[in-house]
Formats: structure tokens, sequence, C-alpha cells
């Protein structure tokens, strides 16, 4: 629980979760960009050896599936970060309402409320 991105009155502190999706962007877009270069860069030559050669194939779809869900989470931080920008952030994107600021506070990248999340 990240309590910290709520005011003392349980209200959400804005300037702090925009600084939170921030930070977290900065870090994971940084990582993607590694991951990315990485699967550009490898050698798709493969070794003789059967047991090397496997264990490249694995670190590979390892990577891929990094790729994937980083990918997922980056464009999760930025969609929150225009609907900041909106001033739509606290709204649920599915039926309008307010979203809880505890669950806000919780997971800043949700867009949903808690009873749209229910429904999947
Ligand atoms: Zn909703």
């Amino acid at each position: 629980m990240s309590n910290d991105l709520l005011h003392a009155d349980g209200s959400l502190d804005l300037g702090r979760v925009r600084e939170h999706l921030g930070r977290e962007l900065a870090g994971i877009v940084h990582r993607h960009e590694k991951i990315q270069d990485h699967l550009q860069n490898v050698d798709r030559e493969m070794p003789d050896d059967w047991q090397e050669a496997a264990q490249l194939v694995e670190n590979d779809e390892v990577l891929e599936a990094l790729e994937t869900s980083s990918r997922a989470r980056i464009e999760g931080l930025r969609f929150a970060l225009r609907r900041l920008d909106a001033g739509t952030y606290e709204a649920c994107v599915r039926c309008g309402e307010a979203i809880n600021p505890r669950r806000l506070a919780a997971l800043p990248v949700t867009s949903l409320c808690v009873s749209c999340a229910a429904q999947g």
C-alpha cells in the first residue's frame, strides 16, 4: 500500500501521483530500451552444442516475455499520465464514476473503479 499518495484527509495527492508515475515510467523505459537493444543485437547463429542452443532460445523467450510485459506497463503508465493531464485521472474510464482514492493510491495505473474492474 502506498498511502503516501494520499493527503491526510484521504484525497489523492495528484502531484505525488504524477511524480510516482513519472519515476516508474522513466525507470521502465530505460530497462525496456536495454531489453530491445539486446533482442536486436542477438547473434542469430546457433551454436553447435544443442544445450547451448537451447539455453540461448530460452533466454530469448524470457527477454521477449519481459519486453511484452514492460511494453504493456509503459502503455498503462502513459495512459495514467494522459488522464492526469486531462483532469480525468480520478474518473473510471468505463462508467465515469469516481475511482476510490485509496484504490488509486494502491494501484496508480488503474483506470477502472472497483465494480468495473470486478466485471473484467
Ligand atoms: Zn467504473
